[in-house]
């Protein structure tokens, strides 16, 4: 590309990607010829450059974890992640380090993670929302297509239904519930996960958990509910029981995505939040 050639439109896109990625990988910028250092690190979005946007101002309110700016893309790769690591090959999972006790440094870890083949397909991790002293956890299953694009779970058709139904119950997000999911990256196509994906995110939901520290946790569609419960049982079997997720109060459910499709279930999942106001109400109680 000579000095003065106009970039079009596609060919702007895909320097666009190709200066992210090298961004996310962690490689040093590079400064195409015709293209000034200021441009470049423009292309690359902002999370990649050099020069990070400041935190959001803290919400007035209960302890929020701070939550990515609007339209922000992945942040870069934390310092535990290899610089320049290859996605991971199917095949035996590699072993973690000793995982941080302090959420935002498990977030920033996980943010760089590499070991499933779904971080190649991802725009970025998404690892919670929600507030540090929650009472009530909800894990969902996978980041879908908006959450994959805003980096927070649940913010899509079946994110508002669980505002909803949260709702019904007097929890929100903002005030009482930490949401996550058991794995924190979109699968293609959002096709369900896989078991070396479910196997090697385990480790980080289980910190989630230790972290958070929830009265009550609530997982929601089958596939939370079986990694929680530890049980290979239909979730119309799982449901409306109180279970121990290492001395926490669980109640699994319904997924909302499933209550859009078959409104059939509302009444149980109604029902199984109505469960889980109780456990909160009588912890209050005692
Ligand atoms: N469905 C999930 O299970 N999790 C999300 O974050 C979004 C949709």
């Amino acid at each position: 590309m000579s000095e003065g050639t106009p970039i079009d439109g596609p060919t702007r896109e895909m320097l666009a990607r190709l200066l992210r990625q090298r961004g996310e990988l962690g490689a040093p910028p590079i400064f195409l010829e015709g293209l000034g250092r200021a441009e470049a690190l423009g292309l690359m979005g902002p999370a990649v450059r050099a020069e990070s946007p400041a935190a959001p101002a803290a919400a007035p309110g209960p302890p929020a974890f701070p939550r990515p700016a609007p339209g922000a893309r992945k942040p870069a790769p934390s310092p535990a992640t290899p610089r320049g690591a290859s996605v991971q090959a199917p095949g035996p999972i590699a072993p973690l380090p000793v995982l941080p006790s302090d959420h935002e440094e498990l977030k920033a870890l996980v943010a760089g993670c590499v070991r499933c083949g779904l971080a190649q397909g991802r725009t970025q991790v998404v690892f919670n929302d929600g507030v540090a002293n929650a009472r009530l956890m909800v894990v969902g299953e996978a980041p879908g297509q908006n959450e994959d694009e805003l980096g927070l779970p649940f913010v899509g058709a079946s994110g508002k239904l669980l505002d909803l139904l949260l709702a019904t119950v007097d929890l929100s997000r903002r005030e009482s519930v930490y949401i996550c999911n058991v794995i924190k990256c979109r699968p293609p196509g959002n096709r369900n996960p896989l078991p070396d994906e479910i196997e090697s995110c385990r480790p980080y939901l289980e910190r989630q958990i230790e972290i958070v520290s929830p009265e009550v946790i609530l997982g929601v569609g089958t596939f939370a509910a079986q990694w929680l419960t530890r049980s290979q049982d239909p979730l119309g079997k799982l449901r409306g029981q109180v279970y121990s997720y290492q001395g926490v109060p669980l109640v699994v459910t319904y997924h909302p995505a499933a209550l859009l499709r078959n409104a059939g279930w509302t009444p149980a999942t109604w029902d199984d939040f109505q469960l889980v106001r109780q456990l909160l109400d009588r912890r209050l109680n005692r």
